[in-house]
């Protein structure tokens, strides 16, 4: 069945959902779970009640429900309970320059779980010279059965002619319901303007949303060359060849060919008030478009890859840590709805070895930071606990507006009866502090190393089935389900 999407930014409409899956079948929560006494939060609503879950799902929410035998009962007292979060922008198999980033579903499912993420969306990335569908087939292949919370992919489209437009009908037939295209990385994933257009088009026939990096990749090259030739090595010049005009000037060009195309957008990691300022004037001009940030880019800044000894290659990332000054740009962006989601971007490389094959040119080393394991305790202390944020547009940002955009709601992204039992039960009372001393994410540094948390998930649940107690993963390696989901109707 078709969905509608939430109106950009300020969304807030039930949909259908579609469920699958294989997975599903074989694990099955073993038994009831009663979550007590929590204060439920979603992105509309905030009371007191118990939660019944049951065959995976959530069957009632009433006050004082008596314990059925043979129920788990969870004491919620002093505890939010939160919708299961969920990640729109992770990448764990993802080769890149001659490596592989360092998670395997494994160990980034269970580090997502550690931090309240029972949901994630993987950038399922083949290059130009591979075909779609190998694509869908290995990426898929990767995480069944390896997974421990449930996932989906956005497919990226890095090669749009005959043939590979056959593939991506049949891969959204397959529950792929979004796209993800590059406007940097000519050569591996970038599209020509031809391509561009052709595959909005195809996503707009199809009902997909389609997800954009955007940045112009010939500025960024020449910009690079310029740079480079000048003796200007080092990953403080990281910024210097993609500034925040840069990915303005691919925000811009993305609205023109989804104003064309007549498609719906999503800007990925949107860093500045350049990129907003040129997304909002598509918007207005009627651009069916949506936001994303990171939490990297409310939290850390350009001066970090400014850090000396080759430590600034830790946060290499594109587009890069920006001027401070869009912090609360971002911000705002976020408490108002104006960007609908916050997402991680999880691309780990270790310092120690990955990094440092740009030593000598900053232009490779490898793009991207651990972070899909901090995003919702990081954002919950420096949004909710900084007064930056409510506590709905929190729940909002990190889970629903991703389960709408994305064709999950209501099965994921809320707290109701039918929808999966994914419940985050929040210790507000935590104090710690990130580190790679204690993170599971299989990677040599903590780009937030030191940075207090004031609060985390007490139990974490997948389906019913407890997955998380007190940061310890307890769950069940692989028990993460392939989420198909159906195109929405333009
Ligand atoms: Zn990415």
């Amino acid at each position: 069945m078709a969905r509608p999407l939430p109106s950009p930014g300020f969304g807030r409409i039930a949909t259908v959902f579609v469920l699958s899956n294989r997975a599903s079948r074989v694990y099955k929560a073993r038994m009831a779970l009663l979550v007590k006494n929590g204060e439920i939060v979603t992105a509309s609503e905030r009371y007191v009640a118990d939660i019944f879950c049951a065959d995976e799902t959530i069957t009632r929410i009433e006050r004082n429900i008596p314990p059925p035998p043979g129920a788990e009962v969870i004491d919620a007292a002093g505890k939010y309970v939160f919708p299961g979060f969920i990640d729109p922008h992770v990448h764990i198999y993802l080769p890149c320059m001659c490596t592989f980033a360092k998670d395997t579903h494994g160990t980034a499912s269970q580090a997502a779980l550690v931090g309240g993420t029972t949901t994630l969306i993987e950038m399922l990335g083949p290059d130009r010279t591979q075909e779609p569908m190998a694509g869908f087939e290995l990426w898929l292949g990767k995480a069944e059965g390896h997974c421990a919370c449930d996932f989906s992919f956005h497919m990226t489209v890095s090669r749009c002619d005959e043939t590979a437009e056959s593939q991506l009908v049949e891969i959204v037939k397959r529950g792929v319901s979004s796209f993800k295209i590059y406007l940097a990385y000519p050569g591996a994933f970038g599209l020509t303007d031809q391509e561009l257009y052709r595959a909005l088009r195809l996503a707009r026939k199809l009902g997909v949303i389609t997800t954009a990096h955007c940045e112009n990749a010939d500025l960024i090259a020449e910009l690079q060359q310029q740079l480079l030739a000048a003796g200007k090595t080092g990953p403080e010049w990281h910024h210097a060849s993609r500034p925040p005009i840069v990915e303005a000037e691919g925000v811009h060009h993305l609205m023109t060919f989804a104003e064309l195309a007549g498609a719906h957008v999503y800007i990925v990691h949107l860093s500045c008030e350049e990129g907003l300022r040129a997304a909002a004037a598509g918007k207005t001009r009627g651009v069916k478009v949506w936001l994303e940030t990171l939490i990297q880019y409310l939290l850390l800044d350009k001066t970090y890859a400014e850090r000396p000894d080759f430590e600034g290659a830790k946060y290499v990332m594109s587009p890069p840590l920006r001027d401070r000054r869009n912090q609360d740009i971002l911000w705002n962006g976020l408490r108002d709805g104006v960007i609908s989601t916050l997402a991680s971007d999880h691309a780990p490389f270790d310092f120690a070895t990955q990094k440092r094959m740009g030593e000598s040119d900053f232009t490779k080393i490898p793009s991207g930071i651990p972070s899909l394991e901090d995003r919702v305790n990081a954002f919950y202390t420096y949004g909710v606990k900084r007064g930056r944020l409510d506590l709905h547009r929190f729940v909002d940002a990190a889970s629903t507006q991703a389960a709408k955009l994305f064709g999950l709601y209501p099965r994921k992204g809320t707290i109701q009866p039918g929808s999966d039992a994914d419940l985050v039960v929040y210790d507000p009372d935590y104090r710690g502090t990130l580190s790679v001393k204690t993170q599971r994410m299989n990677v040599d540094y903590n780009p937030f190393e030191g940075m207090a948390i004031e609060g985390r998930p007490h139990i974490v649940t997948v389906r019913g089935q407890i997955a998380v107690r007190d940061g310890k993963f307890v769950g069940e390696a692989g028990r993460g389900c392939f989420l198909q989901r159906e195109p929405s109707h333009f």
